[in-house]
């Protein structure tokens, strides 16, 4: 179909569990639409916390087929803008108090992985966000002035200290911890067979088509074959609030790409870290990001970002061969032995992106007894899954929910996006991809 994300990960195929078509007229307690890691870590609550509860989860494909399934697996504590821009726009309270939710929320991913005894590669570790450009180095040194005055625990490296862990020349870097990679799409099945586990029902190639308030109880949803009919509704469908015409601000898709390599030479995997190896992003955003693979591969992704709305197959398809030719470009650069290696997959996936680059956690205007959970943009891994766990909180009405979530909230800010202001809004994207390769 025109505009779906292209390419198979790299990841292997997990098991997941049986999901018919839903047909006909169903019910449920609760019904979470969007089988990623937000919806299913939310029916995964939900039930842990309910048993009981008849919880059903519909997905337009299956589980993981959206962002979740197709991630690059890096677990860090990062949430909406660099802290500096965070401080400058929130307040430094606020932006100390949604650096921690990220943390908490990293942590929270690496417990539940051994709750689940997930066996997703996961390799906990550090996460370096790092430069070799002047642009990345003012960007680094404001980061580390915010995370100063925060107070927080975020050292500085020296190219010293980073040549201790990579062997890639780079300028300075800022160490976040805690930090981890695993493989995202078995972290994603894995969630769909616990959840199955405690007796939730799935139902996929069922997508959502239209909803209602209901005259009943609760929402009513409209599916190609059938109507489903719950008491609470959770529409974890992230990028695609906008074709489903959501009233939760603007939540933008944009595709993004990623590349895997067979195993690199023993060598060059030692040096880029070896198998206790950090995560290395950049310091300017949507610059390239690597890590090594437990396999002795490694993946990149970032470099580019496209607004896929609007862009028929075969211009899709030509930007996707760009950004994949330029991570390959980048990646060889890292180490020589990259030259000579084969990269083996290539692939693209749907992220969702708001205009102050804030997820979006809250009841859909409109609707009662109706949320949405999304625009975590390229950093969802983490906060997804506390995302679910969050709103199965609120939906039990849970006594004491802790702190709001600091970007609790109903709607994104609304940007403009039709008419001639697509195109714009394409050309930023793509102006802004043009000096991030200038830079770096
Ligand atoms: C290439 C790539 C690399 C990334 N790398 C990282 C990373 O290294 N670290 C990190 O933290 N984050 C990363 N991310 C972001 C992260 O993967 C996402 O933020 C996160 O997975 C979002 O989870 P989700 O459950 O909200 O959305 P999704 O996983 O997108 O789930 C949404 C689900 O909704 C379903 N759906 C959509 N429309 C309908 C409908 N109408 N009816 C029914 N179901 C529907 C979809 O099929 C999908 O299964 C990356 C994303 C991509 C694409």
């Amino acid at each position: 179909m025109t505009g779906q994300p292209a390419g198979t990960p790299c990841w292997e195929r997990a098991e997941l569990p049986p999901q018919p078509q839903l047909h006909g007229v169903v019910t449920a307690d609760v019904v979470v639409v969007g089988a990623g890691l937000a919806g299913l870590s939310c029916a995964y609550h939900l039930a842990e916390r309910a048993p009981g509860l008849d919880i059903a989860v519909v997905d337009a494909q299956h589980p993981a087929a959206g962002a979740s399934g197709r991630g690059t697996g890096l677990l860090g504590p990062r949430a909406g803008p660099a802290l500096d821009r965070a401080v400058r726009r929130f307040g430094a309270a606020t932006a100390g108090r949604m650096h921690r939710a990220s943390r908490q929320a990293v942590r929270d991913v690496l417990d539940l992985c051994s709750r689940l005894a997930v066996p997703c590669g996961l390799r906990p570790g550090e996460q370096l966000m790092a430069t070799r450009s002047p642009a990345g180095l003012a960007a680094l040194a404001r980061q580390a002035r915010a995370c100063r005055e925060l107070g927080l625990d975020v050292p500085v490296l020296t190219p010293a200290g980073i040549r201790e862990r990579v062997g890639v020349s780079y300028r300075a870097a800022l160490l976040h911890r805690p930090a981890a990679t695993l493989d995202p799409a078995a972290l994603t099945c894995a969630l769909a067979r616990a959840c199955a586990d405690k007796g939730v029902r799935f139902y996929g190639r069922s997508p959502l088509l239209a909803l209602r308030p209901g005259d009943l109880v609760g929402p009513e949803l409209v599916l190609p074959h059938g109507r489903l009919y719950a008491g609470q509704a959770v529409l974890a469908v992230n990028s695609a609030a906008q074709a489903l015409e959501l009233p939760v601000g603007t939540v933008l898709p944009l595709e993004v790409y990623a590349v895997a390599t067979a195993p690199l030479s023993p060598a060059a995997y030692e040096l880029l870290g070896g198998r206790a190896g950090p995560a290395v992003v950049d310091a300017v955003p949507l610059a390239p990001y690597f890590r090594l693979l437990p396999d002795g591969g490694l993946v990149a992704g970032g470099g580019t970002a496209s607004v896929p709305a609007g862009l028929a197959a075969p211009r899709l398809q030509a930007r996707r061969e760009r950004a994949w030719a330029r991570l390959e470009h980048w990646l060889r650069g890292l180490h020589p032995d990259l030259a000579r290696t084969r990269v083996t997959h290539r692939w693209s996936g749907r992220i969702a992106m708001t205009g102050d680059d804030l997820p979006v956690v809250g009841p859909v205007p409109g609707y009662s007894d109706v949320w949405y959970i999304g625009g975590c943009g390229g950093h969802g891994l983490a906060l997804s899954v506390a995302h679910g766990a969050y709103v199965a909180g609120a939906l039990l009405g849970e006594p004491d929910p802790g702190e709001p979530l600091p970007w609790h909230r109903s709607r994104a800010p609304r940007l403009p996006l039709y008419g001639p202001v697509r195109p714009l809004l394409r050309a930023g994207v793509d102006a802004h991809g043009w000096a991030v390769r200038r830079v770096c």
